[in-house]
């Protein structure tokens, strides 16, 4: 047992608490309960025209009801912006990243160019290595990360296994919008860090997302935590789940009348599995929980089984 493990769970504050959102809640919780370690809360609240108090509410109402508690105090991304700003700053510094002073259209004809050309790196490089004495007037720069050229990123992932992309693939991101903002991929970055995660477990929706993020971490040599991706919820019929399958908020399960450990035991078996075993208590759960048992093809939802518990 070692008590330096941190998870956590980060969702971003733009709806209700999502039955995929809390099976993610719930790994980070078991897995830092098994290893005898912390789970932190991050509200992911960057993007402040889409986050909202009422979605913030939803999530913390929902963990708190699903006994799914948390380590430390909330934390709120977006009062960290000025720690994001300060590290982009580092990397110009250091010459892993630079500013980039094209327009709204330029920047939409290389992605129309790359797109017809089959091309997945959709900017071209543009400002670089160009002298920023040449801006232009009145454009604000983003900060771009100095992306390798060449080579190959790759993520060894717990559930996925070897993931290896080529880097002439992959985009200079964004680290800092025009107006100072930070994007998601610098933040997420920044804050794992400084908060000293050592495990990510997320959906496999962002496992694209771990290869700009190893770039990020590299370029401040850093170490990338970690990394678990799971395979995202479908409905029974195998297609993306929507609300045709049955109700997506947690919230909606517990008005049902659903208990707290009825639908944490049914989480807990969507896409992860130990023999045969079917109902756990909360210990037994926590006991036999491991990463690299999570499969690699999607969950399925099946109401109706939930019903039955
Ligand atoms: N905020 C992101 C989301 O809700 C998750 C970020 C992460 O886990 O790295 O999808």
């Amino acid at each position: 047992m070692t008590d330096s493990v941190v998870t956590r769970f980060a969702p971003s504050p733009t709806g209700f608490l999502h039955i995929g959102g809390a099976r993610t809640a719930l790994f980070n919780w078991l897995y830092a309960k098994k290893r005898g370690g912390k789970m932190l809360l991050r509200i992911e609240d960057t993007d402040r025209e889409r986050s909202t108090k009422e979605a913030i509410d939803a999530i913390l109402d929902g963990l708190k009801w699903l006994e799914l508690d948390w380590d430390d105090d909330v934390i709120y991304q977006f009062s960290r912006a000025a720690r994001h700003r300060e590290v982009a700053e580092s990397l110009l510094a250091s010459g892993r990243a630079y500013h980039c002073y094209a327009t709204a259209e330029e920047l939409a004809a290389m992605r129309e160019k790359a797109r017809a050309e089959g091309r997945t790196r959709l900017y071209d490089g543009l400002w670089r290595d160009r002298d920023p004495a040449t801006a232009p007037s009145g454009v604000k720069p983003t900060i771009r990360l100095k992306a390798p050229q060449t080579g190959e990123t790759v993520i060894e992932d717990q559930v996925q296994g070897r993931v290896v992309w080529q880097n002439e693939n992959l985009d200079d991101l964004v680290l800092l919008r025009g107006d100072g903002t930070p994007t998601y991929m610098l933040a997420v970055v920044v804050d794992d860090h400084d908060m000293g995660v050592t495990h990510v477990i997320r959906g496999d929706d962002h496992l694209i997302n771990a290869a700009r993020q190893k770039q990020i971490y590299d370029a401040l040599e850093w170490d990338i935590p970690n990394m678990s991706h799971i395979p995202l919820i479908h409905g029974p019929d195998g297609s993306k789940l929507s609300k045709r399958h049955g109700a997506l908020g947690v919230d909606a399960y517990r008005a049902m009348g659903y208990l707290p450990a009825a639908l944490r035991n049914y989480l807990v078996r969507l896409g992860w599995s130990h023999g045969d075993q079917e109902i756990f208590s909360t210990q037994e759960m926590i006991d036999a929980f491991d990463l690299p048992a999570i499969g690699r093809s999607a969950a399925r939802f099946d109401f109706a089984k939930l019903e039955n518990l």
